[in-house]
């Protein structure tokens, strides 16, 4: 059952369920959202669905042993950040009750363990065995992977904290405030030597090249949406033109 308005011990005003068209500042996390959010017009307060709506405790099949607690500020003093994106913990999180405890933002706590599209089947690892189409590492930095999300085949994966990053850079450089043709846009496109890698430099190997390029899209553009909550059709044309070089 989807819940239209809500009230929130957060803030003092009615929270009405809307598709956000351009990303907004998550109040409860502080991580940035993208399609459906909280929203209080008044004061341009806004929450993801699961932080309006978070589950009292939590459990997550990557830490089997864990049993997660919401928190609407991380219990202790000492820094955070989210097992999942490596990004600090600023406002709400799930973390566990161990007393080395693990921390996952709400966003990164509902992240789909599957996502199919276009003849592309990715799987959210936290042990993968392929580099990052997008930093070309498999740490996202040293000693700490992160969760990715691979396809089936191996060939296409790409770091949550990655797609994030990309989302949020376009974000600041005033793409999805001025219109999707005033600047060019970093493209993110699978590194040269990870293509050439892949498929050789021969003219089959070209065509390979942009099948695989392709594919490595629909990858991008399945994980944007996991991240970001299910675009709607604004979000999703923003997507394209995203990705469209
Ligand atoms: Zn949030
Ligand atoms: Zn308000
Ligand atoms: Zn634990
Ligand atoms: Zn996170
Ligand atoms: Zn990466």
């Amino acid at each position: 059952m989807k819940y239209k308005e809500i009230t929130h011990l957060s803030h003092p005003h009615v929270l009405v369920l809307e598709s956000a068209e351009e990303p907004y500042q998550c109040d409860g996390c502080k991580e940035v959202g993208f399609g459906p959010c909280f929203k209080c017009e008044t004061c341009n307060f806004n929450l993801h669905e699961e932080c309006a709506m978070p589950e009292p405790s939590a459990f997550h099949h990557f830490f089997r042993k864990c049993d997660f607690r919401f928190y609407e500020n991380a219990p202790g003093y000492r820094a955070r950040y989210c097992d999942a994106c490596g990004k600090d913990v600023r406002g709400f999180v799930y973390q566990c009750l161990h007393e080395k405890a693990h921390d996952l933002h709400p966003c990164c706590m509902k992240l789909q363990r599957t996502l199919i599209g276009d003849g592309v089947k990715l799987h959210l690892s936290d042990k993968v065995s392929t580099r990052c189409l997008k930093c070309g590492s498999k740490e996202i930095s040293k000693g700490f992977r992160g969760w990715s999300y691979e396809s089936s085949c191996g060939q296409y994966c790409y770091h949550v904290a990655c797609v994030k990053n990309l989302v949020l850079e376009n974000w600041r450089r005033g793409y999805f405030d001025h219109g999707h043709n005033t600047m060019a846009l970093q493209i993110m496109a699978p590194n040269e030597d990870n293509i050439v890698q892949q498929t050789g430099g021969s003219s089959s190997g070209r065509r390979k090249a942009s099948k695989y390029w392709r594919m490595a899209k629909v990858a991008l553009t399945l994980i944007i949406s996991a991240i970001f909550g299910d675009p709607t059709t604004a979000v999703a044309t923003l997507i394209a033109s995203l990705l469209s070089s």
